[in-house]
């Protein structure tokens, strides 16, 4: 198939009026004037990669924590509906028989022949070891310490965790990042309560990334005193780790985007959904699960992101990447730089971008085609357009 007539954004560029030679569910060519027996005219839209999501929980009514085919079914339709093509399935702070079975069910499921399967990438562990301070809404009783809570659990399913999110000023954290490092597992800060330096031994040991940057995350306090920062401010300086960014302007404001942006550059930045259960669905007052367990924590709609039942706290978003990408391009950042933080960065952090994230010979041709109100128009998975334009 030839995809004609685009603006294609590629991780350096916009090239205007290119074509894109799919063959075998790969690009083959970028160029002018190719030809195919299947021609797909995008009409001068933007055709950018289809986008990357490596921190979500679910969408349409389905959370991935639900651990059935359906809801994993409803979760990625949400995705794919947005222009998102790799997904990285996220748990949230749960009993560990509920996180293996997560696990377990993850396995078979990309074990199977389901349609979608070729969008889940991996799977994030988001806790349970997490601080009590910033667990967000995430339950109290049920987190963890890696110095009194075993959790080799997670070695064992070493080739479906993407990613572990930790508390890296917990006791045993650094022995815990090392351990989980050697098993090939990206350790990830976040929910945290530490100040500065209490966090460095887990930076030493390996932690690479940061679970939603600026939320639920230390901050510059006093102690013993002195005044110190906490992981926000640290790792705007620190070209060790890379970030997420729900850039929803509810958890992050456009300013403090462009302030992340201008400090870590969109090679650091991954913008992420962390979309819950209820993204998608009508803002009708619903209380939704977070997670899937009987005594989960319950959230609701509120004005443009998902709330805690009390209205207290922010609990996720339920904006798509596509969306987020916009937003960043309104606040300023340039295209190809918004794009990327929605693609390639995401893919290098998952170590998925020799397959996807950018529009280069070589790659899956996944891709979206949007117009310039970003709005989707198409959505192709290994070259198949699963719209009609
Ligand atoms: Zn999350």
């Amino acid at each position: 198939m030839v995809i004609k007539n685009g603006k294609i954004v590629t991780p350096t560029q916009i090239l205007d009026g290119y074509d894109i030679l799919v063959q075998n569910g790969i690009i083959q060519e970028i160029g002018k004037d190719l030809y195919d027996d299947t021609m797909l005219d995008a009409n001068g839209a933007y055709v950018t990669p289809g986008f990357v999501d490596i921190h979500t929980h679910g969408g349409y009514g389905a959370d991935f924590m639900d651990s059935t085919e359906d809801a994993f079914e409803k979760a990625l339709q949400f995705h794919l509906d947005n222009g998102t093509t790799t997904v990285v399935p996220t748990s949230c702070t749960s009993p560990v028989e509920s996180i293996v079975g997560f696990l377990n069910f993850t396995r078979g499921y990309l074990r199977s022949a389901v349609a979608n399967v070729r969008m889940v990438a991996g799977v994030h562990l988001e806790g349970p070891y997490l601080s009590v301070r910033n667990r967000g809404a995430q339950k109290e009783e049920e987190l963890a310490v890696p110095d009194r809570d075993d959790y080799s659990y997670m070695t064992d399913y070493a080739d479906l965790i993407k990613t572990v999110t930790i508390s890296p000023e917990l006791s045993g954290a650094a022995e815990m990042t090392k351990r989980l490092c050697d098993a090939g597992i990206t350790v990830s800060g976040g929910h945290d309560d530490g100040i500065y330096p209490e966090f460095l031994p887990a930076i030493d040991a390996g932690l690479s990334h940061l679970t939603h940057h600026f939320c639920a995350m230390s901050e510059l306090r006093f102690k013993d005193g002195i005044r110190n920062v906490g992981l926000r401010e640290y790792a705007l300086n620190d070209d060790r780790l890379t970030v997420e960014l729900i850039a929803d302007n509810r958890h992050i404001p456009p300013q403090l985007a462009k302030m992340i942006l201008r400090a870590k550059g969109a090679d650091k930045v991954a913008v992420v959904s962390d979309s819950l259960r209820c993204a998608g669905c009508p803002k009708d007052g619903s209380l939704y699960k977070l997670g899937a367990d009987e005594n989960a924590q319950l959230v609701k709609i509120g004005d443009g992101v998902a709330i805690t039942a009390d209205g207290e706290k922010f609990a996720g978003s339920i904006t798509p990447v596509r969306r987020m990408v916009k937003n960043l391009i309104d606040a300023g950042i340039p295209l190809v730089d918004a794009v990327k933080t929605g693609t390639l960065t995401p893919a290098k952090i998952i170590g998925e971008d020799g397959e996807i994230g950018s529009i280069e010979v070589g790659k899956r041709a996944n891709l979206a085609i949007l117009n310039t109100d970003w709005e989707l128009l198409n959505v192709l998975i290994d070259g198949k357009p699963e719209r009609t334009i």
